[in-house]
C-alpha cells in the first residue's frame, strides 16, 4: 500500500514477524490438501468476481463487471469464515439457505487510496478490482464491504451467486509462459504467488525469469519466510510487451506493456500501480495464484503495494531487493509503512481511531495525552533503537511491532 520511501526498508523486514502474527490462520490453512476439511462448503474451483469501485469522496458505489471460474482451488482450506486482520474492506461468501459464512476475506484498494486526495472531491472515477473465492456448492450471496478511515462502513452491496449460472464463463488456461522459480509443494497446500512480466519485451524472457528468481530468492532470505519456504510457491508468468519498459508520465512516456502500469499514480513520482487489473488477473487465468508480485523492466525507483491485490516494483533500481520485500510485506502480509508522511495531516489515518494494521499505532508519546501508552518516551526510544530503527519524532508517532506495540 502506498508509496514506497526508502528509509522504511529496514522497519517492514524487521515487522515480518509481526506479519506472519497476523497471518497465522493463512500459514495453519497451507499445508491442509484439498478436499480433507470436513463439511467442505465449496467446490474446489476457483470463482473469479470482477467488481468496479467507483465514487468520489461523496458517494461511493460498487458493481458486478463479470463473474467467471477456473478448475482448482489454491486459497486457504481453512479458517474459511473468518480473517485475520480487518483490512479496509471485506468480501463475505454466505450461504443462501444455511445463513453460515462460507468464505470471509479482507482487502485494501488502490480507489480508498484515491478517495483521500484531492482530486477525488471533485472528480468521480472507477477503479477495477478482482476477488478470488471458492466456488460454493449451494447458492450464496456475496457481500462487499469497504470501510472509511474510521473503520466504518461507508459502502455495501450484495450480489447473488449461484454456482451453476450458465453466465458464469468457465475459463481456459492463459496461453502465457510459465516457469516455477521456487516450488515448495503442492499448490493445494502451499502459498502461490505469482510473479507477473511487466515491460519485457519478446528478446528479455531469460532477463524477466532471471529477475523473477531475484524478487523470490530476496523474499525468502528474510526470516519468516524462510524458515516456512516448504509452504510458498513462486510461479513467474512471462507475457512479452510490445514495448521495453513501462510508462513514465511526468517525462511524457507511455508504452504499451503487458498490463498498462505507470509511475506517477495520484501524482506522485514513485507511485508505480497499474489500472488494469483485469488484464493482470486475465494473464493468470488457470494458473494457481493467489499473490501477485508484478515487476516492471525499469530502473527507475518506485513500486507499490496493495492488501491481498498487489505488489509492483522495478526490477533493475539497485534497491529492488528490499523494495520488493517491503511491498510484499503490504500486499501479502497487510502491514502499514512504519513512517510518517510529508503531511502530518494524512487524511488516511484519524489520530483518535487505532489503525487496523498490526505494526503502527496512533498512539501518541506526549505525556499526559489522553492516547498516551503505558510505557515511556526513553523506553520507546530504547526499544527502537535494540530493533535497530533509528528513533526520531516522527517515527515514535507511528511505532514497529518491536517498539511499541509489543510492550
Ligand atoms: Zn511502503
Amino acid at each position: 500500500m502506498r508509496k514506497s520511501i526508502i528509509v522504511a526498508i529496514c522497519a517492514v523486514v524487521m515487522s515480518a514477524t509481526a506479519l506472519f502474527a497476523q497471518n497465522q490462520s493463512v500459514i495453519a490453512s497451507a499445508g491442509n490438501a484439498a478436499g480433507t476439511v470436513e463439511g467442505q462448503s465449496y467446490r474446489d474451483e476457483t470463482l473469479r468476481v470482477d467488481l468496479m469501485l467507483s465514487g468520489s469522496s461523496s458517494s461511493v458505489s460498487v458493481s458486478l463487471r463479470s463473474m467467471s471460474v477456473t478448475d482448482g482451488w489454491y486459497g486457504r482450506r481453512c479458517n474459511l469464515s473468518t480473517t485475520p486482520v480487518k483490512g479496509n474492506g471485506e468480501i463475505l461468501l454466505v450461504d443462501s439457505s444455511s445463513g453460515e459464512t462460507v468464505y470471509a476475506s479482507s482487502f485494501s484498494t488502490v480507489f480508498q487510496e484515491w478517495l483521500a486526495t484531492d482530486e477525488a472531491r471533485t472528480v468521480s472515477k472507477s477503479f477495477e478490482n478482482t476477488f478470488l473465492l471458492p466456488m460454493p456448492l449451494a447458492k450464496s450471496s456475496l457481500i462487499l464491504r469497504l470501510f472509511d478511515n474510521r473503520g466504518d462502513v461507508m459502502c455495501e452491496n450484495v450480489f447473488p451467486v449461484d454456482p451453476d449460472d450458465i453466465l458464469i464463463e468457465r475459463k481456459a488456461r492463459s496461453d502465457v509462459r510459465s516457469k516455477y522459480i521456487h516450488r515448495g509443494g503442492d499448490p493445494a497446500r502451499c502459498i502461490d504467488v505469482a510473479i507477473i512480466a511487466e515491460g519485457y519485451g519478446p528478446s528479455e524472457k531469460g532477463k524477466f525469469f532471471k529477475d523473477a528468481g531475484t524478487a523470490a530468492e530476496a523474499i525468502l532470505s528474510h526470516e519468516p519466510f524462510k524458515k516456512y519456504s516448504s509452504l510458498f510457491n513462486f510461479i513467474a508468468i512471462f507475457k512479452e510487451s510490445e514495448d521495453s519498459g513501462v510508462s513514465v508520465p511526468r517525462e511524457g512516456t507511455w508504452k504499451r506493456t503487458a498490463v498498462g502500469s505507470h509511475f506517477d499514480t495520484f501524482y506522485m513520482d514513485r507511485y508505480l500501480t497499474t489500472s488494469h487489473v483485469f488484464a493482470v488477473h486475465d494473464l493468470l487465468s488457470g494458473f494457481p495464484y493467489e499473490h501477485l508480485v508484478i515487476l516492471a523492466n525499469t530502473d527507475v525507483y518506485g513500486g507499490g503495494g496493495i492488501y491481498n491485490s498487489y505488489t509492483l516494483t522495478t526490477a533493475h533500481h539497485k534497491l529492488f531487493k528490499p523494495v520488493v520485500v517491503h511491498e510484499f510485506g503490504h500486499s501479502f502480509g497487510a502491514l502499514a509503512d512504519e513512517y510518517d508522511y510529508d503531511n502530518p495531516a494524512d487524511p488516511y489515518y484519524v489520530p483518535s481511531c487505532e489503525p487496523w494494521e498490526q505494526n503502527i499505532t496512533t498512539m501518541c508519546l506526549e505525556p499526559g495525552c489522553s492516547k498516551a501508552p503505558a510505557i515511556s518516551r526513553k523506553e520507546s526510544g530504547d526499544r527502537l533503537k535494540t530493533a535497530g530503527c533509528a528513533p526520531t519524532l516522527r517515527m515514535l508517532s507511528v511505532l514497529c511491532a518491536r517498539g511499541l506495540w509489543s510492550g
